[in-house]
């Protein structure tokens, strides 16, 4: 028997990554699972990768409302419901955020940093989740799970300022929702891993990453699957009583 057995998830971003691996556990855990992202070639990818039958891929852009209501409305459509919901499509980096400056030694990030790229950033996590979460809760009438994914840059600021204020506003909409959505037996909760090794990590200099690993007492970077154990336990019932809380799988980088 799998912890989520006959359960119906939704992963955004599972084209990669945490959502890929996440998408390969859920599905091992009995789930149907729907995987989403950007691109929708990606998505199909992590279907193959996947046990059991009757998963789907839908692609676009979690920022777009009008796409993602589609999304939605085709999972009520082939699965009349849904139980879980992984908000965890997201990016790093964007053109004109002053990263690369920062490589050329001109920092501080933010004096480089457009106004566009900012909003851009907190449009995919923020708007993401947001649109995600609302156009999911009509599907959860019989309760259910939502699992936001932050990170150490919410918590503690490292970073770059717009990915940081993006990941701090998600553990903000976390509480927010777990209070709303309690009285309807649907719980809400949150993960911020430290670094992990996906391909979002592998387009950074390796010198920016070993101090922050120096610093982590396990002295490692996690493994996507890691992370997706950690979703597993809020998505299922093991963590049936946990809602608006955010755990971080950061190998002691952050102990508070
Ligand atoms: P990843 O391997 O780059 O996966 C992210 C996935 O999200 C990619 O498939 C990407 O698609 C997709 N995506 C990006 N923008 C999207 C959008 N607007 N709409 C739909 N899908 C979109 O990164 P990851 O490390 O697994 O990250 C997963 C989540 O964990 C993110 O929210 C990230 O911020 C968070 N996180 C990661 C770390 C870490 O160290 N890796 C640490 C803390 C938190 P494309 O590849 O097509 O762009």
């Amino acid at each position: 028997m799998g912890r989520l057995d006959a359960k119906v998830a939704c992963i955004t971003g599972a084209g990669s990554g945490i959502g890929r691996a996440t998408a390969e556990l859920f599905a091992a855990e009995g789930a149907t699972v729907v995987v989403q992202d950007l691109d929708l070639a990606s998505a199909e990818e992590t279907i193959t990768r996947l046990v059991g039958a009757g998963h789907m891929s839908l692609g676009g852009d979690v920022s777009d409302e009008a796409a993602m209501n589609t999304v939605f409305e085709e999972i009520q459509g082939d699965h009349g419901r849904l139980d879980i919901l992984v908000n965890n499509a997201g990016v790093f980096r964007l053109p004109g955020d002053g990263f690369d400056q920062v490589l050329a030694g001109e920092g501080p990030q933010i004096r480089h940093m457009g106004y566009e790229p900012f909003m851009r950033m907190l449009a995919i996590h923020v708007g993401g989740t947001f649109v995600c979460s609302r156009a999911a809760v009509p599907l959860m009438s019989d309760g259910g799970s939502v699992v936001n994914l932050s990170s150490i840059a919410g918590i503690a600021g490292w970073g770059p300022a717009h990915y940081a204020a993006a990941k701090g506003a998600i553990l903000g909409l976390t509480r927010s929702l777990a209070r709303e959505l309690g009285p309807h037996r649907i719980r809400v909760n949150a993960v911020a891993p430290g670094v992990i090794d996906t391909p979002m990590v592998d387009d950074l200099d390796p010198a920016m990453l070993a101090p922050l690993i120096g610093m982590t007492p396990m002295g490692r970077t996690g493994e996507a699957s890691e992370i997706a154990s950690t979703i597993l336990f809020l998505a299922s019932d093991d963590g049936g009583f946990v809602t608006g809380q955010w755990i971080s799988p950061n190998g002691g980088l952050i102990t508070c």
